[in-house]
């Protein structure tokens, strides 16, 4: 069994076959944590995993989406085009969702807080509205860390350009969690397990050169994710299901067999490993 740890099958990516798409994803084995972005799709992302023993949820507001007035256009992953976008956090509808899924009526499959974090890729041109940027993202960040702290819900943290504060805010706090798709370097990726956290690794692997970070990485800190419809593996690209690019839940076994063949270990190894991996950090 795999656990696919960072899905978005909520997106609109997969409206035309979502039930295919799961469909896939239970006759293979792969169970999928399928992560909101905002309040709509962290909506339907409990929606989903209600409806579907091998799905589990996050919901959390990802730092693209918090409204702002300091930057006119900024690209929305998922409509995949520009767009003025925008979201005022709105701490009780989040908190709600979770309430509700720990009802008598709910599912409890509400499993972590995210994704949320820090994203300085697309900014304002000025300093002075640089900085502001900055803060507010990292205020709407703390009071996520603060809701999933009060809720006991680990988090899954996502982070571009932005190690640094990352790091300072994480240091002092008691956040437990996942630094979801990992890109930073060796040294930082030490920092952050020396904090409890784990590391999200995926198809960005094939991208970028993370060998070094994978190789020194113990095992007992990796998790496994496809990021999808992102970051689609090149040998799933071949395959039938993946030859229009978009990546989906069962090709999180590429991720698997990569990070198998750096450590010179079995993807037998690698799959037990990170499955129990993510069954103690989200307690499925
Ligand atoms: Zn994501």
């Amino acid at each position: 069994m795999l656990i696919d740890t960072h899905s978005h099958i909520s997106f609109k990516a997969y409206d035309k076959d979502r039930e295919e798409v799961i469909k896939r994803t239970r006759d293979e084995g792969v169970v999928c944590i399928d992560v909101g972005t905002k309040y709509e799709t962290s909506k339907n992302a409990v929606e989903l995993a209600e409806k579907n023993d091998n799905i589990y949820a996050a919901i959390g507001m990802h730092p693209i989406h918090i409204k702002t007035d300091l930057m006119k256009l900024r690209m929305d992953e998922e409509e995949g085009a520009f767009a003025p976008l925008g979201e005022e956090y709105d701490r009780e509808k989040y908190k709600n969702l979770v309430l509700a899924d720990r009802s008598e009526s709910g599912k409890n499959k509400i499993v972590a807080i995210g994704e949320i974090g820090l994203d300085y890729y697309y900014k304002p041109k000025t300093t002075a509205r640089l900085e502001q940027f900055k803060e507010l993202q990292k205020k709407v960040f703390i009071e996520q860390l603060d809701l999933a702290s009060e809720l006991d819900l680990p988090v899954i943290v996502h982070c571009r350009m932005a190690f640094d504060d990352l790091y300072e805010i994480l240091k002092n706090r008691k956040n437990r969690g996942v630094i979801h798709c990992f890109t930073g370097t060796l040294e930082e990726a030490e920092k952050f397990i020396a904090l409890g956290f784990y590391l999200g690794i995926n198809g960005i692997i094939f991208k970028l050169d993370l060998d070094e970070v994978i190789k020194k990485t113990p095992l007992d800190k990796i998790l496994i994710e496809t990021d999808c419809p992102y970051l689609t593996p090149p040998l799933a690209r071949r395959s039938p299901e993946g030859e229009g690019g978009r990546n989906e839940p069962i090709f999180v076994k590429y991720v698997a067999e990569r990070i198998a063949e750096l450590k010179g270990i079995t993807f037998d190894e690698v799959a037990s490993a990170t499955t129990q991996n993510a069954k103690n950090l989200f307690k499925i």
